[in-house]
């Protein structure tokens, strides 16, 4: 039960989720800032003018682990 572990604990550590914008976000040490939910705030990129993050679809590593692959 890979998955359900995962589920466990993801978003504490790393961002689970990719933003509008192409960056990270939606967990710890996400591309975007921490507010109301971790990374879910201004996206921290330089460069980029994302205000809140948005999500579009899951990280790579998140896919994985839900096994939608
Ligand atoms: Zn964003
Ligand atoms: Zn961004």
């Amino acid at each position: 039960m890979k998955s359900q572990e995962y589920m466990n604990t993801w978003g504490k550590d790393n961002p689970k989720s990719v933003c509008a914008c192409g960056h990270t976000g939606d967990g710890g040490n996400s591309q975007h800032a921490d507010r109301f939910q971790l990374g879910h705030g201004v996206c921290l990129v330089r460069d980029c003018n994302c205000q809140q993050f948005t999500w579009v679809e899951w990280t790579d590593e998140a896919k994985t682990a839900l096994e939608l692959r």
